[in-house]
């Protein structure tokens, strides 16, 4: 449904209460800016979403007596985290007070108020139903984390995903993992070779953020790693099993431990599709693992622009151009290649970004764009990386609908695709 007129603006009492404000229309920020948005972009806020009010931000709303923008004066800002499979298309517009505290590492979209209703200004990219919040039953989560642990009482990978990464990060691969069924992740790396400053599973002590899950502590061996995922990939509907997660650091960095374990799999089923998450950092190693039966590759970027990357990034040895180069090998296998594309609205949908990522689709023969929502406080991301200016922007629905007409084969979503829409039909209906 279009709406008619621009959502209210929303502002908290600071005690987590919220309420809207019906002198102010909603705003949408854009890279330093304040927007207003468009009628069409606005959706209502999805099942899974949730409110965060943003403490020592005042909103910047559009005064609907005189049309101008202005603060809101009863309180503080509030921002949306839209769940998974949806893109958002404007960040939450606030002025920060000196006394703002740094938010943490989660997604702030635009919010608004529309006849008893929230909306966010975002679109559902991704039809799969994989981690949709009414998919979680936690009684059968715990029977099945129990019956996990009780198959492999000495696999120190199970015992982390289940305690960790199911029971109290509520990871929802892991959670998936549980039920048996789809995407079964594989941490493998307790190291990194980057230094994102958005890192979710590493953060510095000095720094005022704090990453939302521990990083690996053991490099699992090939045999705990086989252990579980051939009867996952050999029971699971649309079986995904994914090295690179949340909870680690770079997977490419335990290359021999996954080429050992792609091979022995390999030698037990033929079923599902075996997939690696990683920051695209080493070519070679890629090759050697597509020899040995790596269906799909998921390159992480915040950018397709060589500065900007590296500035958010901090490559220990490796540059932004070994990125392309692991998707180019994983394509003349003839393997699935995406990029988890970090959408930040002002610098996404810059035109020079817009260039740059035309360029990489051709250059690279790219598979699928993963239209991520970048969970990271603006203001902070902004500055670390030294970005005053972002320059002439087109809007991310624009931006989505041009690069759909001029690429009609790339696939856009959100999650890993299982083989059977790799090799079948891209569209098949999940919940038949
Ligand atoms: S590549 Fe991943 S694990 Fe490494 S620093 Fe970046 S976010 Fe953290």
């Amino acid at each position: 449904m279009i709406l008619t007129t621009s959502p209210f603006l929303l502002y908290s009492d600071g005690k987590g209460n919220i309420f809207e404000d019906t002198t102010l229309l909603a705003t949408g920020r854009s890279g330093w800016d304040a927007v207003p948005i468009d009628l069409i972009d606005w959706m209502e806020l999805p099942d899974g979403g949730s409110l965060y009010e943003l403490p020592e931000r005042k909103a910047i709303g559009i005064d609907l007596k005189t049309g101008d923008m202005r603060l809101c004066e009863k309180g503080w800002a509030v921002a949306a985290f839209i769940p998974p499979a949806h893109t958002g298309f404007y960040l939450a517009a606030y002025e920060s007070t000196k006394q703002a505290p740094t938010l943490p590492l989660f997604c702030y979209t635009a919010a608004g108020w529309f006849n008893n209703k929230f909306y966010v200004p975002a679109i559902r990219i991704e039809k799969d139903i994989r981690q949709e919040s009414s998919g979680y039953d936690q009684q059968k989560i715990n029977i099945g984390t129990e019956k996990l642990l009780n198959a492999y009482p000495q696999n120190r990978l199970v015992q982390h995903l289940m305690n960790n990464c199911c029971q109290t990060y509520h990871c929802p691969a892991a959670r998936n993992f549980s039920l048996g069924r789809w995407e079964c992740p594989i941490p493998v790396s307790p190291a990194c070779n980057a230094n994102c400053l958005g890192c979710i599973s590493f953060q510095p002590q000095e720094e005022t953020i704090t990453s939302t899950q521990d990083r690996l502590t053991f490099k699992p061996r090939a045999e705990e790693i086989v252990e579980f995922t051939v009867p996952h990939l050999e029971t699971a509907p649309f079986p995904v099993v994914s090295f690179g997660q949340g909870c680690e650091g770079e997977p490419l960095l335990m290359w021999e431990t996954i080429r050992d374990s792609i091979l022995e799999i390999r030698k037990h089923t033929t079923k599902g599709s075996i997939n690696i998450n990683t920051n695209g950092s080493n070519p070679e190693a890629v090759k050697v693992l597509c020899e040995t039966g790596l269906n799909s590759i998921r390159v992480s970027t915040n950018s397709v622009r060589k500065n900007i990357y590296e500035a958010y990034y901090r490559p220990n040895n490796y540059s932004f151009e070994a990125l392309a180069e692991c998707i180019k090998v994983v394509r003349s296998f003839g393997g699935w290649a995406s990029i988890n594309y970090f959408v930040f609205p002002g610098m996404t949908d810059s035109l020079e970004e817009y260039e740059a990522l035309r360029k990489f689709i051709l250059d690279t023969d790219l598979n699928m764009i993963q239209w991520r929502n970048f969970n990271i406080d603006p203001d902070w991301y902004l500055g670390k990386i030294g970005v005053t200016e972002t320059g002439e922007c087109m809007g991310v629905n624009k931006l989505l609908q041009n690069i759909r007409n001029e690429f009609p084969h790339l696939k856009f979503g959100y999650f890993n695709p299982p083989i059977e829409r790799i090799k079948g039909n891209f569209e098949l209906d999940f919940a038949n």
